[in-house]
């Protein structure tokens, strides 16, 4: 018997170790690894890179309080900055805390700084951005709020890419508008070029913060450094996680100057948060994708994918449609998406679901392209094998 909560619907797999675009388990079965930990072990797993600075800090220094001045957080923040429209950056460690802290920043910024008592954040329907209880609450999707009563007020969710309804949810009490650019446990929705524009148009003509979840999308996983940089805005605040340390737990959010006094001394924090050790995977997670020209190498990769998969969607009728952008990809089938996967798993390759139809690939940064062929030439399979069982 298991002393765990059963919270999750585990695979049967006993995962011991990783290298590289694979996964091993405890029989010595070698998988290719296309869910990356979700979106998190983007540069493969124990990258060597990172692994050499990661052992320096170790021997170093691995904690010491936000009551210190933490250089390698400073290091963290100023590559970030630099990287975005943000001037500012803050350190938690998951992606639902950095949601947490950009609407408590939001909503801050509006009472102290600007004097308005708006509080309200629109949200998404199929959104994901977490589970605590603000953002499960912020989450477009049932499920995720479920037994969970009563949820905290101020959070209004509308049809993804309406433009007519973003606009009728707007209201004097408007503080943000939060969206994922990609939705990604939502089905790997894109958001239009139009909604994005009509979006900056709102948060122009009323005041609102613009926040973009780039939990999932952020850190080069869509071709870019982060998927807001596809469209033509300059988000006031960029909530960051998974990809950010190859694997080490650590979360962020990046927002602009004229927010800064809303987080005076005291107004929020954590113990752990942008502690050295973290900052270290970090920084050389960053240092890593930028040395190894890894964008263009995603934006390639992902185009050569998606081509494939559109090739493959032509021929048959199991598939609806590829959606996505970089290495975050998308395939909907005509029916359930788990015998898919399972049946990919038999063949020792590793993918998720998003929803019950689509099909999630969210491979390394570092797959090859004969990987990908035969992810492509087992998924073909995969589906035969499930079409004929029907
Ligand atoms: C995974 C995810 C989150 C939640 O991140 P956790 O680290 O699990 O708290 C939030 N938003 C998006 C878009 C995500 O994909």
């Amino acid at each position: 018997m298991s002393h765990l909560f059963p919270n999750y619907g585990r695979w049967p797999i006993r995962i011991i170790k990783g290298e590289g675009n694979y996964l091993w388990d405890e029989a010595g079965n070698r998988y290719l690894d296309f869910v990356a930990g979700i979106a998190v072990t983007s540069l493969g797993n124990v990258p060597p890179q990172v692994k050499a600075k990661v052992q320096e800090q170790l021997d170093t220094l691995w904690h010491c309080s936000n009551l210190f001045e933490i250089p390698v957080q400073e290091q963290v923040a100023e590559k970030l900055t630099s990287l975005t429209c943000g001037n500012r950056a803050f350190f938690c460690n998951s992606g639902a805390e950095a949601n947490e802290a950009a609407v408590k920043l939001a909503r801050r910024y509006m009472q102290k700084i600007k004097q308005q008592p708006r509080y309200e954040i629109i949200t998404f329907k199929q959104s994901f951005h977490g589970r605590t209880l603000a953002t499960l609450t912020a989450t477009g999707q049932a499920k995720v709020k479920d037994g969970f009563d009563p949820l905290p007020e101020g959070f209004v969710t509308v049809p993804y890419n309406d433009k007519e309804a973003l606009t009728a949810a707007v209201t004097e009490k408007t503080c943000a508008i939060m969206l994922e650019l990609i939705q990604g446990e939502g089905g790997v929705h894109p958001a239009s070029t139009e909604f994005v524009d009509h979006i900056k148009g709102i948060c122009a003509e009323h005041g609102l913060l613009l926040i973009v979840d780039e939990v999932q999308t952020g850190i080069g996983r869509t071709g870019k450094w982060f998927a807001y940089q596809h469209y033509d805005i300059e988000p006031d605040i960029i909530t960051i996680a998974k990809g950010l340390g190859s694997g080490f737990p650590i979360g962020a959010i990046v927002g602009k100057e004229e927010l800064a006094e809303a987080f005076s001394p005291g107004t929020h924090g954590t113990t752990f948060g942008g502690n050295p050790l973290a900052c270290a995977t970090a920084l050389a997670t960053l240092e890593t994708i930028e040395d190894n020209g890894y964008l263009a190498r995603v934006e390639e990769l992902g185009a050569y994918f998606i081509k494939k998969l559109n090739g493959l969607a032509d021929r048959r009728t199991d598939i609806v449609g590829v959606r996505g952008k970089g290495l975050m990809i998308g395939v909907e089938l005509a029916s359930e998406a788990a015998p898919v996967v399972a049946k990919m798993r038999e063949s020792h390759i590793l993918l998720l679901q998003a929803g019950p139809n689509v099909l999630r690939l969210l491979p390394p940064f570092t797959i090859e392209k004969d990987e990908i062929d035969l992810a492509m030439q087992t998924l073909e399979e995969a589906l035969d094998a499930v079409t004929q069982t029907v």
